[in-house]
């Protein structure tokens, strides 16, 4: 019987009494009540409504509601809605192929998981077993879940309160703008990281690492495009050390870069590739690792000690199903693509052109980051402070952002529209005119 703000309320008081949040201090969090939504826009109970750039975690790339989805989704949980994994069960059957038919020849299996954490768990435990060795490598700037191994496997700050897996070590991958190798081409930053990385293996010991784990475009990092040469470069040195490569395509993959697999775009051909979040948007959660011929074959006699009570859902199943075959039939990876070359890139470029504060723009099809510097000379990131006003700022107006450090991803559904970029872009403009400073 509440009126529709009272459930917004309401929404807020259960909340705030019993629901523990994720990566924060619980007292005092004010969370955004979030009651439906529709394509790139999303709306509290009583109505006021956002124009959604994060994809919530970077995630629905299809959009909001997409009705293909839900009826899929629908037609599944009228025929069955779970079943165990040793089952032989169709709509599972339809989903890999429909993920295989898109990854590289020679990639014919998936092992499906339930978001991108244990993804990647799995994807390291293929790598260990088939190379008989310990070590995984991958990068400083990187996230890869939170779980044991993966949550080790990030760089960031999150790995370092839950440092107990064994067998990790770190890197630097390639940032010109933010050059650990003071470099000042994207060639030199490329060579130079490259050198890194085999200076690091030899240090290591080659024959104790068993994989280079790698998002393709480090995500939450910040969209760090790579340089020229640089992952076919990783490809070149693995193979001379036989070490496999697994690229995180979690984020970055599923329409997200433009394409269905970002690695595409890079003259890289990974062992394993890990994916979740864009493969049926997160409508119902859903990973895997999609595992070359020759690693796929270890296990043809032996058995492969992994599982999941859930893997292979049969509802995300459908929701695969249905995501893959609406983003092909209506061109959703290519209008990704299209967007971010015709509309979201130049757009970006303009704001840089106008705005000082933003000391980089960086990405490809809907997956692009706003540097923001309090010095465009010094590159010195924008406070805490500085970029808690901004997003507050776009809030206020109607824009979910994507804030990460001193960062904006800019990062819609892969089915955004020009009309709904122009009307993100002028907001970003509004709110990085108003007076900011610290
Ligand atoms: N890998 C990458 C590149 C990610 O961006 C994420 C999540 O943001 C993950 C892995 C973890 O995925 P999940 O949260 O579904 O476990």
């Amino acid at each position: 019987d509440l009126d529709l703000s009272e459930l917004d309320d309401r929404t807020r008081e259960l909340d705030a009494a019993h629901v523990f949040h994720s990566w924060s201090a619980q007292a005092g969090l004010n969370p955004l009540v979030i009651a439906g939504g529709a394509g790139s826009r999303v709306w509290d109970h009583a109505g006021r409504s956002w124009l959604d750039f994060s994809s919530q975690l970077v995630n629905t790339n299809i959009g909001h509601q997409h009705p293909a989805v839900i009826a899929a989704i629908h037609e599944q949980a009228d025929l069955l809605t779970t079943v165990a994994p040793a089952t032989a069960n169709l709509a599972r059957g339809e989903a890999a192929k429909r993920i295989t038919d898109r990854a590289p020849a020679g990639f014919n299996k998936v092992f499906f998981t339930n978001g991108g954490a244990d993804a990647n768990e799995n994807a390291i435990r293929m790598a260990r077993l088939f190379t008989g060795r310990d070590k995984i490598l991958s990068t400083y700037r990187s996230y890869h879940g939170n779980t044991g191994a993966a949550v080790v496997a990030t760089g960031d700050w999150r790995r370092i309160p839950n440092e107990y897996a064994r067998g990790h070590v770190h890197f630097f991958g390639p940032w010109l703008y933010r050059s650990e190798f003071w470099a000042t081409t994207p060639e030199q930053e490329s060579e130079r990281a490259l050198r890194h990385l085999e200076r690091v293996i030899q240090s290591e010991g080659p024959s104790s690492i068993a994989a280079i784990l790698i998002e393709t475009i480090p995500g939450t990092a910040g969209v760090l495009i790579p340089p020229p040469g640089y992952l076919a470069g990783v490809r070149e040195i693995a193979d001379r050390y036989g070490i496999l490569i697994i690229t995180d395509e979690v984020m970055c993959g599923f329409g997200r870069a433009g394409r269905w697999f970002a690695f595409e775009g890079y003259d890289l051909v990974p062992d394993l590739i890990t994916f979740a979040k864009g493969v049926n948007s997160g409508y119902v959660p859903a990973g895997g690792v999609i595992i070359s011929d020759a690693i796929a074959a270890t296990w043809d006699t032996a058995v492969f000690p992994g599982g999941l009570t859930y893997s292979g859902h049969p509802l995300a199943m459908a929701a695969i199903v249905g995501a893959l075959d609406a983003m092909s039939s209506e061109g959703i990876v290519e209008n990704a693509a299209r967007v971010g070359r015709e509309a979201i890139g130049p757009g970006l470029e303009e704001l840089f052109a106008k705005h000082d504060i933003i000391g980089e723009v960086r990405g490809e099809g809907v997956f692009w980051a706003l540097e923001l510097v309090a010095d465009r000379e010094t590159r010195e990131p924008v406070s805490a402070a500085v970029i808690g006003r901004i997003k507050g700022a776009l809030v206020e107006r109607g824009l979910l952002p994507f804030v990460a450090e001193n960062r904006i991803h800019v990062v819609p559904p892969c089915t955004v529209t020009d009309d709904e970029v122009a009307e993100a872009l002028a907001t970003y403009d509004e709110v990085l005119s108003l007076p900011l400073v610290e």
